[in-house]
């Protein structure tokens, strides 16, 4: 058997070990303890609470960006917080997600009329994954969790695919 079989990045040690780690990734999901909003209130302070205990599904909250793995925008992103929401985004290592929480952080929700308000934050940053609702319920919070979990999984398998199409 060739060398490159059993050590190429096609080879099945490789494939394995990064499915191996994108499942840990996915089952390990820090998100950074920011919030802009109302939304905060419910998305990160109600669901890492013991009612509805997120602790359960790995997912913890972080003080800094650079052990963060998720950002969740939860508010009204205007454009006095742009800077801060896209510093906070690059300082955290890839790979990063980012999950739009409620109606503003969506599409400016009841504030879309005022001039200084983003349409949404995916004008500022790639969003994976949108919570609807004006707040929406910690479940939706979870919910999206295991949305963004399925993601990460499907996306792995994307890329080991590519990569056994080109051999
Ligand atoms: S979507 Fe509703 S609850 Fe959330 S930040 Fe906007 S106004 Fe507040």
């Amino acid at each position: 058997m060739a060398l490159d079989r059993l050590t190429g990045d096609t080879s099945m040690i490789f494939i394995k070990s990064e499915q191996f780690f994108d499942w840990a990734r996915a089952r390990s999901l820090w998100y950074l303890a920011f919030g802009i909003a109302c939304c905060s209130l419910e998305g990160l302070i109600a669901a890492s609470g013991p009612r509805f205990d997120f602790d359960r599904h790995g997912v913890f909250f972080r003080g800094v960006p650079r052990q963060a793995d998720v950002l969740i925008v939860c508010g009204t992103v205007n454009y006095k917080m742009a800077d801060i929401v896209l510093r906070l985004y690059e300082q955290m290592p890839d790979p990063k997600w980012v999950v739009s929480m409620g109606a503003c952080s969506n599409t400016g929700g009841p504030f879309r009329e005022y001039p200084n308000v983003f349409l949404g934050v995916d004008e500022l940053i790639p969003v994976d994954i949108y919570i609807p609702g004006c707040p929406p319920r910690p479940e939706s919070v979870q919910y999206a969790f295991l949305q963004l979990r399925e993601k990460i999984y499907a996306q792995t398998e994307e890329r080991l695919d590519a990569r056994r199409s080109r051999d």
